[in-house]
């Protein structure tokens, strides 16, 4: 049965008005669809010069026969959608069948193919079939597409470099192998072996093979559903993070996905466990049932809409959180590991050679996470103070360093956000009614909002012009410190983007403990050091101060031993 049908002329004018084949990675990207579709369980890409010279797909899927090669070449072809009803139900990948068309128009196309039978080879140039020949019964596809643009020079001078061209078709096939654990990919420029993956449907394997054996060894399982939506996947400990949110890799049925709400959803899960300028890595995998998501159907989007989005954020935040919160999470100091942070960032220079030198480390065995769930943060013994910031502790397993001013930053963070949280009548009268004059109008906006301050338990009177005086403040204010607190409050009061309570207290929050507590070079004594630490240990997160930055690292007796080459 031919494979492929004719859809109607107002459905395909719809689709070509959207669909652009602008770069080497939107070609590659086609033609790996192509092969997915074809239910491959291999598909090898071949790149000459970044594949502005030459692109080669081969598969092992079901091939086409003579009739479905030829119709493959006309315009508006297409095996998967029929009617435009089809448009907002599709589950598969994309479009099919329209692009091959698009690609032929700009370069030169070798198909071979084979369903078992005769295989078809067919030679185009500019879309114009110029040869068709029987060939060897070898089941699946061979597409190779040469000189891409060479008819269109303005679109040809429009390429990025190679080393960009390169980097966006990594960037792809590093994302399609995760979306497909189960499919062995692999990826050649020039001859040279640049990614592969085994197909053994083991996504943590991807994830080696992508981020590498150390970004591997610290990735934490999830899974979690509720009535509408089921997630798998694997997130990054906080310590190990990317400068961009390309890190976060979202898969629904199947389709990876661009979508920035749920972006913001896995990286609100990791507040304050991360600084607010890096991202976690994190492949995510959605499966839901068709009818309750819109795949946008411009065809370079890739983004989706969610018709239960609240349930699916709550059940991604849950999950994480939960997971997040039953490990310890204290970085180990490895005196060896310095180079992963920025492997794979894309575009990198010399991503090539960094892909290649990768692969020669990949033999390890990856040793598959078990949460420790028992005791976050262990017993510590402190034994002194360098600088006046790092507290040096102690127990069996090996030496602490606590930075003082992180600790005590997220002990006081989670106390005033416990307190502005649940608000209560307790308060303090000032000795002293503090009086602040300002001008005209942040007076204006202060007065339009103080009730916040009013239902905070702040006293607070109007006096005279542009002048208000406070004569009592809630009784968790920080003792010595409260004049400067009050400031505080009032400036973020004044500061529109807050008023939302929840964003309001966090600011409040961050900013208090962070102006407010021990500063380095501060020298405390082994009895603070204790009282420290237990206040650390009752946090509901111990390990990261509120702008994501560690409190505690770790020196295991076996890395001491090792630095000063006991053993070896
Ligand atoms: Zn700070
Ligand atoms: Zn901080």
């Amino acid at each position: 049965m031919n494979k492929i049908k004719i859809m109607s002329e107002h459905l395909a004018n719809k689709i070509a008005a959207g669909e652009v084949v602008e770069r080497c990675a939107s070609v590659v990207k086609e033609l790996v669809e192509n092969s997915i579709d074809a239910n491959s369980s291999e598909i090898k890409i071949e790149l000459i010069d970044a594949g502005t010279r030459e692109i080669k797909v081969t598969d092992n899927g079901s091939g086409m026969n003579h009739d479905d090669a030829l119709l493959a070449f006309s315009r508006h072809a297409t095996s998967k959608l029929l009617t435009e009803e089809d448009l907002f139900n599709i589950s598969s990948l994309g479009f099919r069948g329209e692009a091959l068309p698009s690609i032929a128009s700009v370069s030169e196309i070798t198909l071979k193919t084979s369903t078992g039978d005769i295989g078809t080879l067919i030679n185009s140039k500019a879309g114009k079939i110029i040869s068709e020949e029987k060939t060897d019964a070898r089941v699946g596809t061979t597409i190779t597409v040469k000189n891409l643009f060479y008819n269109t020079p303005a679109r040809l001078k429009h390429l990025k470099s190679l080393h960009a061209e390169l980097a966006a078709i990594t960037d792809y096939v590093n994302k399609i192998a995760l979306s497909h654990p189960n499919i062995k990919f692999s990826l050649y420029n020039n001859h040279k072996l640049l990614f592969n993956t085994d197909g053994s449907n083991n996504l943590l394997k991807v994830i080696k093979d992508v981020y590498g054996i150390e970004v591997a060894k610290k990735m934490i399982e999830i899974k979690n559903s509720n009535n509408d939506y089921s997630i798998y996947g694997y997130i990054s400990y906080p310590e190990v993070t990317r400068s961009t949110r390309n890190s976060i890799v979202t898969i629904v049925n199947g389709r990876i996905v661009k979508n920035m709400e749920l972006n913001k959803v896995i990286n609100d899960a990791y507040h304050t466990y991360k600084p607010e300028d890096r991202y976690p890595i994190v492949v995510l995998k959605i499966e839901v049932d068709s009818s309750l998501i819109d795949v946008n159907i411009h065809p370079t989007k890739q983004d989706i809409k969610f018709s239960k989005m609240d349930t699916i954020k709550e059940l991604i935040t849950n999950t994480i959180e939960q997971q997040l919160k039953s490990i310890s999470l204290i970085p180990n100091v490895e005196s060896k590991t310095i180079k992963p942070a920025i492997k794979y960032e894309i575009p990198t220079l010399d991503l090539e050679r960094e892909v290649k030198t990768e692969h020669n480390l990949i033999q390890e065995e990856i040793v598959e996470y078990e949460p420790k769930v028992k005791e976050r943060l262990p017993e510590l013994y402190p034994v002194g103070l360098i600088h006046g910031t790092y507290i040096v502790c102690q127990n069996d397993l090996g030496m602490y360093l606590i930075d003082q001013h992180a600790a005590q930053e997220r002990i006081n963070y989670e106390k005033y956000l416990y307190e502005l949280g649940r608000p209560t009548n307790n308060k303090i009268d000032m000795l002293i009614p503090l009086t602040i004059e300002m001008p005209n109008n942040e007076y204006i906006i202060l007065k339009e909002n103080l009730h916040i301050l009013t239902s905070l338990n702040f006293e607070v009177e109007e006096m005279g012009i542009n002048t208000i005086v406070v004569k009592a403040h809630p009784i968790w204010l920080p003792k010595g410190y409260e004049d400067q607190a009050i400031r505080k409050i009032i400036d973020i009061v004044i500061d529109k983007e807050h008023f939302e309570t929840e964003k309001f207290n966090e600011k409040v929050s961050i900013t208090l403990s962070c102006k407010l507590s021990i500063k380095a070079n501060e020298n405390i004594t082994i009895e603070e050091m204790e009282h420290l630490i237990n206040n650390l240990r009752q946090c509901a997160n111990p390990f990261t101060c509120p702008h994501g930055r560690p409190t505690i690292v770790f020196y295991s007796n076996y890395e001491l031993e090792r630095m000063f080459k006991r053993v070896i």
